[in-house]
């Protein structure tokens, strides 16, 4: 059985099918209907349809998503496509798509992707985590997501950034109505915010790591601290979980100096006289989401 995933994202909606031995056999990419939620149901079921018709094979169907399903309620929670919040997108989808579909926060699919076949192949317990628009996290324990009955294992990025320094307090407002998170900090955002502070200059974030490269000393400066400030929250996962791997998706892995950087200075707050987990960038890179996704049914045994 061919195994379909969808990455439901803010912008766009990835489609791929995987054949039995993993490799990609179909896919096709469409732009999001963005703050229509009825448009977003057909759009996946349409997406589907397209592949199965494109594979010309039926399959199972994996979705990640923003935010998560509430186990409570069955209704979508956390989303910063703020649009699907409070919908029953499972029930949904189930309808349109004319079975039972599998939903998971678009970080926990990355998470099992990199985990199953990706760059954390083969290990244990490996947190995922995305630094992009946002900065989502995932937890995967030998090749399973671990969901929680609260749908926000590895949601790292609405705690606080640990061990903060005196100008990180109280630090910014948070979509989720709290200031200071992670996410605040160590997302793409937050660190065009953080350089502009600083600098004055508004940049995005790849422009700030092209200064860097090219010997400016503030854009550096920026830099800096927003290792030590990653080095410092995963730190923080490292004395909880103690994965074997972190894998980085998203924008930002793409900074090949961090994984240098970051794991030269977070032994400094690990509660360990020393660090053997490894920071690594994905393999499989932005499609991680849609094999994930997918990866959310288990491989049936050929009919
Ligand atoms: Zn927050």
């Amino acid at each position: 059985m061919m195994r379909i995933g969808i990455d439901l994202g803010g912008t766009k909606i990835e489609g791929i099918a995987l054949a039995a031995d993993g490799r990609a056999v179909a896919g096709r990419r469409i732009a999001t209907p963005r703050d229509d939620y009825d448009g977003t149901v057909r759009a996946i079921a349409g997406l589907v349809a397209a592949i199965e018709a494109e594979a010309a094979s039926p399959g199972t169907v994996g979705v990640g998503m923003p935010g998560a399903i509430s186990p409570a309620t069955g209704l979508v929670k956390n989303a910063n496509s703020t649009w699907l919040i409070g919908k029953p997108l499972q029930q949904d989808l189930d309808r349109a798509i004319g079975r039972t579909v599998r939903l998971a926060n678009d970080a926990n699919c990355f998470t099992l992707s990199e985990a199953c076949d990706g760059a954390a192949a083969g290990s244990d317990v490996v947190f995922g985590v995305i630094v992009g628009t946002g900065t989502g996290g995932g937890i995967a324990i030998r090749q399973q997501v671990i969901t929680g009955p609260n749908a926000v294992a590895g949601e790292w990025g609405h705690n606080p950034l640990p061990w903060p320094e005196p100008g990180e307090l109280p630090g910014e407002p948070c979509y989720c109505g709290r200031r200071g998170c992670i996410e605040t900090f160590l997302s793409g955002p937050g660190l065009a915010r953080d350089h502009e502070r600083a600098t004055g200059a508004r940049l995005g974030s790849e422009a700030i790591a092209g200064l860097a490269a090219g010997g400016d000393a503030q854009a550096e400066a920026t830099l800096r601290r927003y290792e030590g400030r990653m080095a410092r929250a995963l730190a923080g996962i490292i004395n909880v979980l103690d994965p074997d791997v972190i894998v980085l998706g998203g924008g930002l892995s793409k900074l090949a100096r961090l994984y240098e950087h970051v794991p030269a200075q977070w032994a400094a707050w690990v509660f360990s006289d020393r660090v053997d987990t490894r920071l690594v960038p994905p393999r499989h890179g932005d499609a991680s989401g849609v094999r994930g996704a997918a990866r959310l049914w288990p491989q049936q045994d050929p009919i």
